[in-house]
C-alpha cells in the first residue's frame, strides 16, 4: 500500500501527458457493448493487448494493461477461475485484465477491484503468488476481489463501519466460501485454505486501494474460516452476506445466541458448533499454527 501510493503521486504529475495518449485506446474498449467486450476477452487472449503506458492512478506511470500473463496456461488458469468464481454466484464474468510493468516489475504487486465492473490483477503478485504458494493463492485472491465485486452489485455488506473493515473481512469470507464449495474450488480440507490464507495475506496489498482498517490478522483469519463453515451450505450473495454477520457479529461482541438467525434456522445447528473456536481465532487464543491445523 505505501509502495502504491508513492506511485500514485507520481502517476498524477504524468496523468495529463498521458491520458491523451490513452485516449483512442480506451474509446476502443468503451464502445463496445458490455455483453460483446465480456466474450471478446475469453476468446482473444493475448490479442486485445494493450501498449498504452498509463493504466490508471492506482498503477504505475509505465505501468501496461493486458488481457494475458506471461503465458497462456496461467492465463487460461486464471480466465477459467474467473468464470468460475463469477458462475457460482449465478453471475456472468466480470472483466479481468492483468498489468505488467517490464521497467518496474515490482509496481505491480496488487490486485484491484472496480466498481465499474473490472479487475486489475497484477503480474508481479501473480507469479510470487504462484511461485511460493500454489494455484490456490491466486485462486483466493481472485475470490477476495470478486467478492468486492458482489458488494458493489448488490450493495453489501449490510454492516457499515467506519472503517473498510466489514467489506475487507466479507470479501475473505467469500473467499473461503468459493474453495469450499464442490462447484468452486473444491477443497475440503481447510488446512491447505488456512495455508493459502496465510501466505495471500502476508503478499499484503491486494486489498484495494483502501487505506482504512482491514482487520487485524485474527479477525480475518475468523472471517476466512467462516466463509468455509458457511460453504458447507448453497448460498446466494444477500443470504451470505446475513449468515456470514450473523455469526460475525455475534463472535466479535459476544451477541450470539440473543437472537435468531431467522433467515436459516437449520445452519444455526451446524454452526453452534463452531462459535467458541470462531471466537478463539478471533481472540487469537487460537494460534496461526493451530488456525492451519484446523480440519
Ligand atoms: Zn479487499
Amino acid at each position: 500500500m505505501k509502495r502504491n501510493f508513492k506511485f500514485c503521486l507520481l502517476a498524477g504529475a504524468i496523468a495529463a501527458f498521458s491520458l491523451s495518449a490513452c485516449r483512442d485506446d480506451k474509446m476502443e474498449e468503451s464502445a463496445l457493448p458490455e455483453s460483446q467486450s465480456a466474450s471478446a476477452k475469453i476468446e482473444q487472449p493475448g490479442e486485445l493487448q494493450k501498449s498504452c503506458s498509463y493504466v490508471d492512478q492506482y498503477w504505475s506511470s509505465t505501468a501496461v494493461l493486458k488481457t494475458g500473463l506471461q503465458n497462456t496456461a496461467d492465463t487460461n488458469f486464471m480466465n477459467s477461475q474467473m468464470t468460475k468464481i463469477a458462475s457460482l454466484w449465478g453471475r456472468s464474468n466480470p472483466t479481468l485484465r492483468f498489468v505488467d510493468d517490464p521497467s518496474n516489475f515490482n509496481s505491480t504487486y496488487n490486485a484491484i477491484s472496480y466498481s465499474t465492473g473490472k479487475i486489475y490483477y497484477g503480474y508481479a503478485i501473480y507469479a510470487d503468488a504462484k511461485n511460493k504458494g500454489g494455484d490456490i493463492v491466486n485462486a483466493m485472491i481472485l475470490a477476495h476481489e470478486y467478492g468486492h465485486q458482489l458488494q458493489y452489485i448488490f450493495g453489501l455488506p449490510t454492516v457499515n463501519e467506519s472503517t473498510a473493515r466489514p467489506n475487507e473481512l466479507e470479501a475473505d469470507g467469500f473467499a473461503g466460501y468459493y474453495l469450499r464449495r464442490p462447484n468452486g474450488y473444491n477443497k475440503t480440507s481447510f488446512a491447505e485454505i488456512a495455508a493459502a490464507y496465510e501466505f495471500a495475506q502476508s503478499i499484503g496489498d491486494y486489498q484495494t486501494t483502501s487505506a482504512n482498517h482491514h482487520g487485524t490478522p485474527p479477525q480475518r483469519r475468523s472471517a476466512v474460516r467462516l466463509g468455509f463453515l458457511l460453504g458447507q451450505y448453497d448460498l446466494n450473495a444477500a443470504n451470505f452476506d446475513y449468515n456470514f454477520f450473523y455469526y460475525y457479529q455475534g463472535v466479535l461482541n459476544g451477541t450470539y445466541k440473543m437472537g435468531k438467525n431467522t433467515m436459516n434456522p437449520e445452519i444455526d445447528a451446524y454452526m453452534s458448533q463452531y462459535i467458541d473456536e470462531l471466537r478463539k481465532i478471533q481472540t487469537g487464543e487460537i494460534s496461526e499454527e493451530e488456525f492451519k491445523q484446523l480440519k
